[in-house]
């Protein structure tokens, strides 16, 4: 993940929830990107303040650091080199037709894009295999980068010699959760409820979500399937589900009702996770240890894959 400032639902639904529950079968590595947040802002002020919040949001999550090493990309040197080497085995054509850059691109409203962002998902191949990855838990966005990933490993293998597996995406089950305005739920976008939010944030923030544009009045009839709340409904308050939907189409549930009570749902979600990181807020010294242990345990692992490469292409 990019230290690009405290996390947001969809976070914790595309990507969170999924690692907490790989860490008790896999042996998980989680990576602070900050190299990346440069692709689409080269500003550092503030990046490492953001790792630390990023850090604090994970263990709030429930991620283990005794289990899982937490490390920032730009403390690994390994991560640079393999992405050079990387940088020879893929074409721009390749890369340009990325649909995920392309997104960014329209999202964001950029005029261009810098070399790096354009090889952001060759940077990313390093990030995943320096560590032998085969699993990567990841959002819908990222899974044209993982097939990147997969042509780099296979391209490695065969011209130089075994080195790297072929690593797979798994999304989760809800694998893009739609930010306020029916966009991607985005940190950039300011559509985004964030995990940190308190009961009265979510709720001003959720005032502001888009609903069926036919549904003018209280008791108009809507369409839930069409509706972003609903599908915020089917995440955070399942339970309801079939009432909500009745109440909706039927026109007796307004829509100012039907988002509060999403809102308090969300903010019942969250709660722990808040609860959890206003533990770690008032421990920042240790959350650093946690950082510069995880930076060690990275640095070793990654250095022993970078002697196989140096190995296997024969440099020295
Ligand atoms: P980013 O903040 O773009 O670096 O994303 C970090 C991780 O969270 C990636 O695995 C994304 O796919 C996932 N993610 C970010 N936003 C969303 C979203 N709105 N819905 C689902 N997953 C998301």
């Amino acid at each position: 993940m990019r230290p690009t400032g405290r996390l947001h639902l969809g976070h914790l639904v595309g990507a969170l929830e999924n690692w907490v529950s790989l860490q008790d079968e896999y042996q998980n590595y989680h990576l602070i990107a900050d190299y990346h947040a440069l692709t689409t802002n080269p500003d550092t002020r503030g990046l490492y303040e953001n790792s630390i919040e990023l850090l604090i949001d994970w263990l709030a999550a429930g991620l283990d650091p005794a289990r899982s090493p937490m490390f920032r990309q730009s403390q690994i040197k390994e991560h640079a080199e393999l992405h050079l080497i990387f940088s020879m085995l893929i074409t721009t054509a390749r890369l340009e037709r990325n649909p995920s850059l392309k997104e960014q691109v329209r999202d964001l409203e950029l005029n261009s894009v810098v070399y790096g962002h354009l090889g952001y998902p060759v940077l990313q191949a390093a990030d995943i295999l320096l560590y032998k990855g085969d699993l990567v838990p990841v959002g819908e966005d990222q899974i044209p980068h993982v097939e990147i990933s997969r042509e780099i490993a296979r391209r490695f293998n065969s011209q130089y010699a075994e080195v790297f597996p072929e690593p797979a995406g798994k999304v989760s089950k809800f694998p893009r959760l739609p930010g306020l305005d029916g966009k991607k739920m985005s940190k950039s976008l300011g559509n985004a409820i964030l995990l940190s939010d308190g009961p009265d944030e979510v709720w001003a923030r959720m005032r502001t979500a888009v609903t069926d544009p036919l549904k003018v009045r209280r008791n108009d009839p809507g369409r839930p399937d069409i509706c972003l709340v609903f599908s915020y409904h089917q995440k955070f308050n399942p339970g309801e589900l079939t009432e909500i939907r009745a109440g909706c189409e039927s026109g007796s549930l307004g829509c100012v009702d039907c988002k509060k009570r999403c809102a308090d749902r969300i903010s019942e979600t969250t709660a722990p996770l808040r609860e959890r990181r206003a533990y770690f807020e008032q421990r920042r010294d240790a959350v650093k240890e946690i950082l510069a242990d995880g930076e060690r345990r990275a640095r070793g692992v990654a250095q022993s894959t970078m002697l196989e490469v140096h190995s296997a292409m024969a440099l020295g």
